[in-house]
């Protein structure tokens, strides 16, 4: 049985009063549910989290991080950072870090591998834009960003990930991808990781979908037999919203 996450991905919203508050609203509100239910605030509120969180169930992870154990990287965050505060989760790939801070391949490779080294574990974000789609090109984009970024890791790494298929033209548009679509794509990227490493981590991983997920759209991506949870962005910053839609996982 593969795991069943439903993760909700800040980016830079919520200062520290306000981290705390909807941590307090969402813990009060928390559904019933064996799944994983993951936050990842900003980093500035990581240890508050924790805190507040602490007799929860609900885990904490970081939004991003360098791939170099230390050093002169002004600005930057280590995993052993990440770790000393017990956060031990880290979403790595985000398309807005891809597009906008230039992160691309090669130096998410690097991040992988570091976090995996380091005991972390990785929600590996990628997905296609809609040029791709439309141009039919999607599914090489795809296989390509899994290929470049994780096929170099041992075949131990791998129950250290979680895979967050995200199509960028779905992220934040109000604009999700059909159930079916999700579907498809998610068994393509089952297959392409049975191809690349063997049939039992790839029914092992679980497969995120990310991209305008609400309450009203859920439980219908949800239901689908290779999406095993969400990456949720605006929805994850209202309380009712995210427990509504842990209860539809
Ligand atoms: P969205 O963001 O739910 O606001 O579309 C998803 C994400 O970026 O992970």
């Amino acid at each position: 049985m593969r795991t069943k996450i439903v993760a909700g991905n800040w980016k830079m919203n919520k200062n520290l009063q306000e981290t705390e508050e909807l941590l307090a609203e969402l813990s009060a509100k928390l559904p019933d549910t064996t799944a994983d239910v993951i936050v990842a605030p900003t980093f500035v509120n990581l240890q508050a989290a924790k805190q507040a969180l602490q007799d929860s169930k609900i885990q904490v992870a970081a939004q991003n991080m360098h791939f170099a154990e230390s050093g002169a990287y002004t600005g930057e965050i280590s995993a052993d950072m990440l770790l000393s505060l017990d956060v031990d989760v880290v979403i790595l790939g985000h398309s807005e870090r891809r597009a906008y801070f230039g992160e691309d391949d090669e130096l998410l490779a690097k991040k992988v591998k570091t976090a995996i080294e380091k005991g972390l574990k990785v929600i590996f974000c990628f997905g296609e834009e809609l040029e791709d789609r439309k141009s039919d090109n999607h599914f090489a984009v795809v296989e390509n960003q899994l290929k470049n970024a994780l096929f170099d890791l041992d075949a131990s790494a791998w129950g250290k990930i979680v895979l967050a298929y995200e199509p960028v033209w779905a992220i934040g548009t109000g604009e999700t991808a059909s159930p079916e679509q999700a579907q498809e794509m998610h068994a393509f990227i089952r297959k392409t990781i049975a191809d690349g490493f063997n049939a039992s981590i790839a029914e092992d991983v679980s497969i995120l979908y990310g991209g305008s997920v609400k309450p009203a759209n859920a439980a219908e991506i949800f239901s689908k037999p290779d999406v095993d949870g969400g990456l949720i962005g605006g929805a994850s910053l209202k309380a009712e919203d995210f427990s509504d839609i842990i209860k539809a996982i």
